[in-house]
């Protein structure tokens, strides 16, 4: 088998795409719901978010004015990073550190591609992008909505290379033979303590992280934001 990239949902409208597709559908498909709305009270930022190392990991957001990097600290912890409590920062340009007080409005007058540090040992890095801005009425419960998220890429295993990997030997990952599947995981001669699960996440594989603590869901805040654009139209 080979690596596979799965096809990702807009759960704006529930349509799929590929991953090359996605990104222009995810700002029509808001610019659409937020055209004719009569309501401005708060801007909306579209951002998209990927590591740096690939763009098969991503998050599309929808973000209220006033989230601080502060709660997208706490939201990308929560859905992508936390192994141990690890440090963290934002930057932009050549490493000028922002401040995690600074809204997404603070930081669209400095720069609209800052850059988010996870750890500084084992560094997960990724990119975060305004991509959009919008008007429209207050409402959106928890202030960060997901509009799309990759599906976990297939990955195959080191070993036998027909079956899907789940497990991830963390002493072999490094010389390219870490990756296992269910039954090749079962012959393989390190120590339990290595194996960490594969998960959808730019972390997957490293420190100590086993995926999310908690499922992070916002459908329905989403949903009923998605309802209230539609009566607020003129
Ligand atoms: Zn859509
Ligand atoms: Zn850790
Ligand atoms: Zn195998
Ligand atoms: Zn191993």
């Amino acid at each position: 088998m080979e690596y596979q990239i799965q096809k990702a949902k807009c759960l704006i409208c529930g349509s799929e795409f590929t991953q090359r597709g996605i990104s222009k559908h995810i700002q029509s498909c808001l610019n659409k719901r937020f055209k004719k709305v009569i309501d401005k009270d708060v801007t909306y930022y579209l951002l998209y978010i990927h590591p740096d190392f690939t763009k098969d990991y991503f998050l599309y957001l929808l973000v209220t004015q006033n989230t601080t990097l502060e709660d997208l600290d706490w939201f990308l912890r929560a859905i992508w990073l936390e192994c141990c409590y690890h440090m963290s920062a934002f930057f932009y340009g050549k490493y000028s550190e922002l401040p995690k007080e600074h809204t997404i409005s603070d930081v669209e007058k400095i720069s609209k591609e800052i850059f988010y540090h996870y750890d500084f040992g084992s560094t997960t890095a990724l990119h975060i992008k305004i991509i959009g801005k919008y008007e429209g009425p207050e409402g959106l419960e928890g202030n960060i909505a997901i509009l799309s998220r990759n599906r976990q890429p297939i990955i195959p295993c080191d070993e036998c290379g027909e079956r899907e990997a789940v497990q991830i030997c963390t002493a072999c990952v490094w010389d390219g033979g870490g990756w296992l599947c269910e039954e090749c995981v079962k012959k393989h001669p390190c120590e339990e303590e290595m194996l960490l699960p594969v998960c959808n996440s730019p972390r997957t594989g490293v420190c100590a992280y086993t995926g999310e603590e908690k499922e992070i869901r916002t459908d329905k805040a989403l949903n009923n934001f998605l309802k209230l654009l539609e009566k607020k139209q003129d």
